[in-house]
């Protein structure tokens, strides 16, 4: 739900109101004075955002951190330690 802002122009008052869609109005009644003259500032909409965005937003260094911890682990590459291993016929079986 965004926010909007907004300012009196009776009290210099700033107001903050919780409106249901981004079409909020052009005015709101000042809590302070209960003046109608007042305008919606536009600068500041703050809204909840959900999981996805949230991710969406990360510091891209944060992938190639997380690339490189799974590059490093057994799982990301068996093979590298399959060819380490030797056939049971050459092995040292003393
Ligand atoms: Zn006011």
């Amino acid at each position: 739900m965004p926010l909007y802002e907004f300012k009196c122009r009776g009290c210099s008052e700033r107001l903050e109101k919780l409106w249901k869609n981004f079409n909020p109005p052009d005015s709101i009644e000042c809590t302070e004075c209960g003046s109608e003259d007042t305008f919606r500032i536009v600068s500041r909409v703050a809204f909840k955002r959900d999981v996805v965005s949230k991710l969406d937003s990360l510091d891209p260094r944060y992938d190639k951190m997380v690339d490189n911890a799974i590059g490093n682990t057994q799982s990301a590459d068996p093979y590298k330690y399959i060819s380490k291993s030797i056939p049971l016929s050459a092995a040292d079986t003393d």
